[in-house]
């Protein structure tokens, strides 16, 4: 089950994941951003590890609402607010030692909820919601299978949604400024969240 130590392995995972794909990130971020987001997310997830090094918690919960507030304090830019409080969310969902499958997908639905109420970007906007929206859609319709397996669903949902925003015109964020000329770039949010579901599958695996 989804246990405190699952959760911090999640977290360290994504962390190292950002770390690493941070350059590429930035990139995506360069063509039709300020060039940032690896930037900001490697700060993030760096402060986020740290804060989790010897941070007792009871349940994934309180990992993961950690997790949540040190991006929201630790990220300047746009990502740092949403994907902070989609971790909070998360993590205020999951109130007991450990969670299921099908808890873990309602928590995650939460987390999903908290960056629309927060961004309020609807999917096709060309944001992070993009990947996200699938991947807990995918998560939930497999949670009768297990974790792993929907966590499985969930990365492959949300790396076919980050692709398929390459096609999208931004209405949402910096790249929105570009218009039609945002077209053809796929977005640096929706690229991060999938690495981030690609790091829970791993770790359920
Ligand atoms: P900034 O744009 O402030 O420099 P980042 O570069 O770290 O912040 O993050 C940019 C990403 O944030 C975008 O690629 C997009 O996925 C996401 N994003 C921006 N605005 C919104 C929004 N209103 N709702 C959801 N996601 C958003
Ligand atoms: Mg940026
Ligand atoms: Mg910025």
């Amino acid at each position: 089950n989804f246990d405190a130590d699952a959760a911090r392995a999640w977290v360290v995972a994504a962390a190292a994941a950002v770390t690493e794909n941070a350059d590429h990130l930035t990139q995506l971020d360069s063509a039709i951003g300020d060039a940032d987001h690896g930037v900001n997310l490697k700060r993030g997830f760096t402060a986020v590890t740290a804060a989790l090094d010897g941070f007792a918690a009871d349940g994934p919960g309180a990992v993961l609402v950690k997790t949540g507030t040190t991006l929201i304090s630790k990220v300047g830019g746009a990502s740092g607010p949403l994907y902070g409080s989609a971790f909070r969310a998360i993590g205020k969902a999951l109130d007991g030692p450990e969670a299921d499958a099908a808890a873990l997908g309602a928590a995650l639905r939460d987390g999903l909820a908290a960056i629309r109420k927060l961004g309020a970007a609807a999917p096709g906007d060309k944001t992070m919601v993009d990947a996200l929206d699938p991947a807990v859609e995918a998560f939930v319709a497999a949670a009768p299978d297990g974790l792993g397996p929907a966590a499985e669903a969930a990365a492959q949902a949300a790396e076919a949604g980050a692709k398929a925003t390459a096609e999208l015109q931004a209405r949402k964020g910096r790249a929105s400024y570009l218009g039609a000329r945002s077209v053809g770039h796929q977005d640096p949010g929706a690229t991060s969240t999938a690495l981030i579901l690609r790091a829970l599958a791993t770790v359920l695996d």
